[in-house]
């Protein structure tokens, strides 16, 4: 456990670094979501890897709910959206993240976020809403993008994944991906004794 812990301090530092730099450029650019949004959360598309739920998966098993969580997912189909999706509106459009300290890195990049094109070229991907609300702002983003570049997802992905190409490398869908990391958990906890577990949180 002690490595697992020490892992998932440093997926929580460069997530941190990613939830910065991202925000920034969102806000310098005036791209910002519209309040109170769960669009992005809503999507089944949205994947991470297990090293990134990691930091997930131990704060939920510090609070003695990673078993339950686990057995959730064997009672019930997997959702296709996030099970950390709070609907605050009928047709699920608004709401809220219940992990929002420990979001993996595309819950942090989503908005507005630089990607590189067949030809190698900066381009910028910016959630629908955004766009819908600040067409102005997205246009003028996308005069600047040499001046100005978005940051660019696939650059917070590889230093993800240096933390641990193994656990890091495969992508899938995001409840999978807590499904992985908590059994990952509970196996070395198993392994390793919970005595020795509260004792480091
Ligand atoms: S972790 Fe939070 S921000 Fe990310 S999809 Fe789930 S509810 Fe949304």
């Amino acid at each position: 456990m002690l490595r697992l812990r020490e892992l998932s301090r440093n997926v929580e530092a460069v997530l941190g670094e990613v939830a910065e730099k991202f925000s920034t450029y969102q806000q310098q650019q005036g791209l910002n979501c519209r309040a109170g949004c769960g669009e992005c959360c809503l999507q089944p598309t949205i994947e991470s890897s297990a090293l990134e739920m990691l930091p997930l998966a131990l704060h939920l098993f510090d609070q003695g709910s990673a078993e339950h969580t686990l057995q959730q997912f064997e009672q019930e189909p997997l959702k296709q959206s996030c099970m950390f999706y709070q609907k605050l509106s009928f047709d699920g459009r608004k709401g809220q993240c219940t992990v929002y300290q420990q979001r993996p890195s595309i819950c942090r990049m989503f908005g507005a976020s630089g990607y590189r094109d067949k030809m190698g070229q900066t381009s910028l991907s910016v959630c629908k809403v955004i766009k819908a609300d600040h067409p102005e702002h997205y246009s003028q983003s996308l005069i600047m993008l040499t001046s100005t570049p978005p940051p660019l997802m696939m650059v917070a992905s590889e230093a993800l994944k240096e933390l641990d190409y193994s656990f890091g490398n495969n992508l899938q869908p995001i409840n999978l991906a807590l499904k992985q990391a908590l059994e990952t958990v509970l196996f070395n906890a198993g392994l390793s004794g919970y005595d020795d577990d509260t004792q480091i949180a």
